[in-house]
């Protein structure tokens, strides 16, 4: 089971964003930006582009639904999207609000909030709905 399964179960606390019965929305833990989302299918599949057509489809539609949510409740110029999937073995987009190409540079530094800069942006996203 990896580390989103457990999320998705329960088992592991998360900043949930959103679900339906095929996926799954959360803060990613160590965001580069404020409102930095992960957004996963319960189905576990390692690697995205093993998703079926159908899957990959529906995903991307929620991932828009979560990414307009997010640009209404963090200033920002965009939402961009990435997959990298190198860390954990099951596959998720990120969807980051940028202010400028650099707020998308994976492997810089992330940025440090506490739990309660966590909820609130959690709240603010899921009130954009
Ligand atoms: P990738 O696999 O695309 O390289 O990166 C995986 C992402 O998942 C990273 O941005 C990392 O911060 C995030 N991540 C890893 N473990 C957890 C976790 O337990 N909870 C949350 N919310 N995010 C996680």
């Amino acid at each position: 089971m990896t580390i989103f399964s457990r999320i998705i179960a329960g088992e592991i606390p998360c900043y949930k964003i959103a679900e339906d019965d095929h996926f799954f929305a959360f803060l990613d833990i160590n965001p580069l930006q404020k409102g930095h989302t992960l957004v996963i299918p319960k189905r576990e599949v390692d690697y995205i582009f093993d998703l079926s057509d159908q899957e990959i489809a529906d995903m991307q539609v929620f991932a828009k639904r979560i990414a307009i949510a997010i640009k209404k409740a963090i200033p920002c110029v965009k939402v961009g999207q990435c997959v990298l999937g190198l860390e954990v073995p099951h596959a998720h987009i990120h969807l980051v609000p940028m202010q400028s190409e650099k707020d998308m540079r994976f492997g810089s530094e992330t940025k440090k909030l506490s739990p309660e800069e966590f909820q609130q942006i959690a709240t603010e996203i899921r009130a954009q709905l």
